[in-house]
């Protein structure tokens, strides 16, 4: 009788204790682009935060919560792999991005849901965020994982790995131990991609050049020796490496060294587009950004002049380096770079990867199933079928004839299960 009790308590506890996300949800998309093919009159059946089945004209079944976007297309959660989420920006008045009040870390991680929540209005549930300090992007990602705070999953690096920075005396030496992220010499680069691990990064990022903000000198900052360094030590520890390269030298080493990802990257030549094609290594051109710069030159970030012609210049060779190498081969991925107020124009990318020759199909692909494998998710994130992460976006539109519509007709947007964007009733749209 008393074990009876116990056991009652014990079932009462657990429906009482379980989230509103644990109902069985069945959704009906007119049409859904799974990541691979379209499926007419789809019915994707949710448990939990995974997905149970995807069908055309599926039953629904008894009990579960409908949720009728019939009126919308389906497309699994886009991933936007190169962020920098926790660069934040209210916008206030008499301050800039690069201009405002200190702030302890603590606030930042929590103003930086924000840009999250922009990201996710955008249809991008997924985050490769490369380069916070003070260990803001793992507290932000932890907190999220714990549901504690709402945002986009991420990947994270920690701080970005570098050279000896202009104006730090002794190669950026602090009380006699390497500053963080310090990366000039081999045994530096080592020890930096450790502790880049041990404090739980995700994956490994190196500055490994100059270029950012109006700067787009592209110089090599980081050696090929410390970045094979780098790129053997995180493999070794099962991680991966992304390194920034804004110009040639620099891609050229990332890429012979072995490198996961190369970001950015203008002006690379035959032999080493042909030879990141033929190690398979994934390229986010990041061409998007500095358009954004471009955009924002005057008003927000008061750049120097002649700093938008720079920028204009960069973009072009950025677009004509990205357009060979997709040419030649390589595996494309979008990178917004996005930064403070560039948060919600994630996908702006694609237009640019449509213009280089690729289908709409062809470009969505770079935003999901591309990005799921370069970070070793693709049986979990990028589709939307069975066992995958119920990470699933409703579009108005047809995303296979414009991909316009991926970029400004995101209605609904469901992550691990959980609706966390709902603009398809009247009213509650923005744009
Ligand atoms: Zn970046």
């Amino acid at each position: 009788m008393r074990n009876q009790r116990c056991a009652l308590t014990i079932v009462v506890f657990l429906l009482l204790a379980m989230p509103a996300l644990a109902a069985t949800k069945a959704i009906k998309f007119g049409k859904l682009w799974d990541g691979q093919k379209v499926i007419p009159n789809a019915v994707v059946i949710v448990d939990n935060d995974k997905i149970q089945s995807v069908t055309a004209n599926g039953k629904i079944p008894a009990g579960a919560q409908l949720i009728d976007l019939s009126r919308f297309t389906g497309i699994p959660g886009m991933i936007d792999s190169h962020t920098h989420i926790t660069y934040y920006w209210s916008g206030a008045q008499g301050t800039g991005p690069r201009n405002q009040p200190p702030r302890n870390p603590a606030v930042t991680v929590v103003l930086s849901q924000e840009n999250g929540m922009k990201a996710l209005e955008a249809g991008v549930t997924t985050l490769r965020d490369l380069n916070a300090s003070n260990g803001m992007d793992l507290a932000l990602r932890d907190l999220i994982n714990m549901g504690k705070l709402i945002g986009p999953r991420l990947f994270v690096s920690g701080v970005g790995l570098h050279g000896p920075r202009p104006g730090s005396r002794g190669g950026g030496q602090r009380g006699g131990a390497p500053a963080p992220g310090l990366a000039d010499t081999p045994e530096n680069a080592k020890m930096a991609t450790e502790e880049a691990i041990k404090a739980g990064a995700d994956w490994v990022k190196v500055f490994g050049s100059n270029g950012g903000f109006e700067n787009v000198n592209g110089d090599q900052t980081v050696s090929y020796e410390a970045m094979k360094v780098i790129v053997e030590t995180a493999h070794a520890l099962g991680h991966k490496v992304a390194i920034h390269s804004y110009g040639p030298e620099g891609a050229k080493a990332a890429i012979q060294a072995g490198a996961d990802s190369l970001e950015h990257a203008t002006d690379m030549d035959d032999a080493t587009i042909a030879e990141m094609v033929r190690k398979k290594i994934f390229y986010v051109p990041t061409i998007d950004h500095n358009q954004y710069y471009v955009e924002n030159a005057d008003d927000v970030y008061h750049f120097a002049p002649g700093s938008k012609e720079n920028l204009q210049d960069y973009i072009r060779r950025n677009y004509a380096t990205a357009t060979k190498a997709y040419k030649a081969g390589a595996r494309m991925v979008v990178g917004s770079d996005a930064v403070y107020n560039g948060f919600g124009l994630n996908m702006r990318e694609l237009t640019w990867f449509v213009k280089m020759g690729m289908t709409p199909e062809q470009a969505l692909k770079t935003c999901t199933t591309n990005p799921a494998e370069m970070l070793g998710m693709e049986k979990s994130l990028g589709q939307v079928a069975a066992g995958f992460f119920a990470d699933i976006v409703a579009v108005e539109g047809d995303p296979l004839a414009d991909v316009n519509v991926v970029i400004k007709n995101v209605r609904w947007v469901m992550k691990g299960g959980a609706v966390v964007v709902d603009k398809t009733k009247p009213g509650n749209r923005s744009n």
